[in-house]
């Protein structure tokens, strides 16, 4: 067998390939689109998959088989800063080992993994994403809203913990 990829392979729609396919075929690589709705709840709603798909490479050994891939896809996330809805690309790359006594290897549970671990999830909006007022709740990206900004000074919360502390530090 000189080339790994099996054309003629029919990759499971729920990414549970049976074992024993895998270490007969020596191996395979493999990609296939995969259903969002399979992935409710890695995000916490309101953020959401819209799209996934995942490609993954099998090396057989001995006594283990080694999984390597990556899930790419699009989500609609909301920005911690602003709390807008905004779409985004989402990746994830994913590695584990198998045993090949096992009956099914399971990459749907790692793809899954590799996506609640995915850095994306805690992204902004854009660089640099203003936030909203916290007086008034304007989005601030849209520009200023006018309100009086709170003072954010390091020393009004030392002077509240210590004041002590504050009188030493302070210039004559
Ligand atoms: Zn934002
Ligand atoms: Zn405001």
């Amino acid at each position: 067998m000189s080339d790994r990829t099996q054309d003629n392979y029919e990759v499971p729609a729920d990414l549970r390939f049976s074992t024993r396919d895998i270490v007969e075929m020596c191996g395979l690589r493999c990609s296939r689109k995969l259903d969002p709705a399979a992935f409710r709840g890695i995000y916490q709603p309101p953020d959401r998959l819209t799209e996934i798909s995942a490609r993954v490479e099998f090396f057989v050994g001995s006594d283990e088989i080694l999984a390597q891939g990556a899930a790419s896809g699009r989500a609609v996330l909301r920005c911690h800063n602003c709390l807008r809805e905004f779409e985004s690309s989402v990746s994830a790359e994913f590695e584990e080992t198998f045993s090949t006594q096992a009956e099914f290897i399971d990459i749907m549970e790692t793809v899954r993994q590799a996506l609640v671990l995915s850095p994306e999830i805690r992204q902004l909006c854009r660089d640099g994403c203003k936030g909203l007022c916290c007086v008034c709740g304007a989005d601030l990206n849209k520009g200023s809203c006018g309100c009086a900004k709170p003072e954010r000074s390091p020393f009004s919360i030392l002077k509240r913990k210590d004041g002590c502390k504050e009188n030493k530090n302070r210039n004559p």
